[in-house]
This record gives C-alpha cells, structure tokens and sequence, in this order.
C-alpha cells in the first residue's frame, strides 16, 4: 500500500451535510457587515461554518490588508449569537495564538502560504498539541508536491483533522481568475482517499456569475464540500468585490446545484456499469498490447539504425506522423488537443528506447 494511503484523517468535524458549506465575506470590514451577513446566512442557507478573512495576505501593499485582531471578538459574537462555528485564514504562528485566544473554531491556510515550506512548519508546529481543524489551500502554483507537503507537515505535527481546498492556480488564462486544474485534486483525492477535498468556486472564476458552474463541475467530480464567498452587499466589498454574491445569491446557487451521488443502489444502474466497464478494461488491454508491440519493433527499428550509424530522430518521419495521425484521430471523434500529447508521449518514450539501444556498450568490469 502507498505511504499515502495509510493516513487516518479525522472527518467527524466535516460530515454533517453534502455538501458541507462554508459561507461568508471575504473580509471582515465591520463588526455590522460581519454579524448581519451571518444574520442572513443563518436565516436563508445555513452554512456549516462561516467565513471571514482578518489578516488578508495581498499581493500589492497599500490595498486593505484585513482589520487584524479587532476582527476576532466580531467573530466569536457570530459564534455565541447563531451558533455557528467560524474559520479565518492564518499565515503565522503569531495569527495562530491570536486564533485560539478568541476561539476561532477552524483555520484555513491560503494559497499565497502553502507555497512556502517555512511557513506552513511554523503553523505546523504551532498547532502542536491543539486539537484544531486545519484546511490548506492549494498553492499558488500547481505544483502538487507543495500542497502534499503541507499537508504533511502538519500531519507530522499531530494534527490529522485537514480538509483541503482547491481554489485554483494562476495562469494566464483569462477565462478565470484562478485557473482550475481538476487532476491535482483528483489525485490528491487517489492519494489521500480519506481526506475531504472542498472547492472554492469563488477564488477560481474570480466572478460572481461563474461562481455556480465552477460549483456544480466540483460536485460532479464529487467534491465533498464548497466555500463560497458572500457578503451583504458584494460590489461595496473591500476586497474580492466582484467575486462575492449576496446571501440571497447563496440561496439560489445552492438550491440550482444537483448533487449527484457517486454511486447508485440500482441492480440495472450497477450491472449496466458494470457492463461498459468490462468493456474498458478489454479496450485498455487492447492499447496496452498494442503499444507494447509498437515498442518492440521501435526497438527492432534501433538496432537497425545503429547497425547502420543513423540518427534517432528523424524530422521528417516525425512530421509524416504528426500530419497523417493527428487528422486520423480528429476522424475518429477524438480530441486535437489530445491526439497531439499522446503522440508525443509515445514518440518520447520511443526516443528513449532507441536511445538505450544505441548506447548499448559492454562497461569493462574494473574489478579484474
Ligand atoms: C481568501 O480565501 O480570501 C483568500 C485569500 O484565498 P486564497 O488563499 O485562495 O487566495
Ligand atoms: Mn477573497
């Protein structure tokens, strides 16, 4: 069994709704907009836990930074008022203490700490010894390493009550302010089975209209939770203005979602998927076959190009291929895109088939 798979998280703090909901401003502004956002959450769409930034980690300085510690007794009022738990992003050990000192329920780490390793230790060891759930935003980056070792260190510190967050990784694309990539989570997801992974569909599209589709496609890669940015009056927000949605908006998003199931107790459903699946597993052994008797006649073709001194690559064969398969595939129904990279793998580990044939040398053996 993989490393990965033995840890035990602990999700009794976490399984109380699908999915689970975490709701609120961006920031904490005032101890008013704090208190009657959550009125309004708790009154419409009650969310599992209420959020609110107090220390806002930005990229340019001189833009609001987040009210600091006068924030905290605001949110300890939303907790004793509508006993609703509430959770902050912390960036240090010094935000850490101040967290517990007002009974802060939940802390996230943001995206901008989990790329720094220094950072995410110093949380990590000061939350030795406390027995406080912890959600870490993916990086900035998607270097999936990065947020695995968060994850770690504070797996290494005792606390195994995580949940993760994915909230995009920045690109150039346009299309979102943070760019989704699903296979991140998903193997996060493969290699942590028992960990709860939560999107924020808010920080991804960046807008509030996107908001509700970048949600329903994280239910249907069976997210098990949402944290979506609201505030009572979004386009006045000090920070995040034109990604946050009003209550009322809540309400709707959540009530337009379908949360599907990710299996189904049917006997037709489970034998009819059961069916098309033996189908992939024989047309996965086909490919696999296949590619495996590709590769021994690249091998054969190596051998003949180093009996007869001739370079690995190609060009022009290379181009024949790229301009006979890639139509071919698009033929076939299938995607430009990824007819293209899978040609590319298989041409690369051709390369390196060859390239060990060519190399091929009987090293003298020193030790005579
Ligand atoms: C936030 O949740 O307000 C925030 C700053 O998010 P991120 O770390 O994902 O940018
Ligand atoms: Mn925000």
């Amino acid at each position: 069994m993989d490393r990965e798979k033995q840890h035990k998280f602990t999700n009794s703090w976490i399984q109380q709704s699908e999915p689970y909901l975490i709701a609120g401003p961006c920031s904490a502004e005032t101890e008013d907009q704090v208190i009657e956002t959550a009125r309004q959450l708790v009154e419409s769409n009650r969310p599992q836990l209420f959020r609110a930034g107090i220390w806002k980690p930005r990229t340019r300085p001189n833009s609001f930074e987040g009210v600091g510690e006068k924030g905290l007794p605001w949110l300890k009022r939303v907790k004793e008022e509508f006993g609703l738990p509430v959770t902050i992003e912390v960036a240090n050990a010094d935000h850490v203490e101040k967290a517990l000192k007002y009974g802060i329920d939940v802390l996230w780490i943001g995206a901008r700490t989990t790329v720094s390793p220094f950072a995410v230790q110093e949380i990590a060891e000061s939350l030795r010894g406390v027995d406080i759930p912890v959600m870490i935003k993916n990086p900035i980056n998607p270097d999936y390493a990065l947020w695995v070792g968060a994850i770690e260190r504070l797996l290494n510190t005792g606390n195994n009550k995580l949940a993760a967050i994915h909230r995009g990784f920045s690109s150039i694309s346009s299309e979102y302010r943070n760019t989704p990539n699903w296979e991140i989570p998903i193997k996060l997801k493969t290699d942590f089975p028992d960990l709860k992974i939560i999107c924020d569909p808010s920080h991804i599209s960046g807008q509030r209209n996107k908001v509700f589709n970048v949600a329903q496609k994280a239910l249907d890669l069976d997210f098990d939770g949402l944290m979506i940015e609201t505030h009572i009056s979004p386009d006045d927000a000090w920070s995040d203005a034109q990604q946050q949605i009003t209550p009322q908006q809540l309400i709707e998003t959540m009530s337009l979602l379908t949360v599907r199931s990710n299996t189904s107790k049917s006997t037709t459903f489970q034998n009819q998927l059961e069916q098309l699946r033996s189908q992939i597993d024989e047309i996965d052994a086909e490919i696999l076959k296949a590619l495996a008797k590709r590769k021994k006649i690249v091998g054969e073709i190596g051998s003949y190009k180093k009996d007869n001194d001739v370079t690995i690559l190609q060009l022009e064969r290379w181009r024949e291929i790229l301009d006979t398969r890639i139509p071919f595939g698009e033929g076939e129904g299938l995607d430009r895109q990824f007819v293209e990279l899978l040609l590319q793998l298989i041409h690369d580990e051709s390369i390196k088939v060859q390239t060990d044939i060519l190399n091929e040398r009987v090293i003298p053996d020193n030790k005579g």
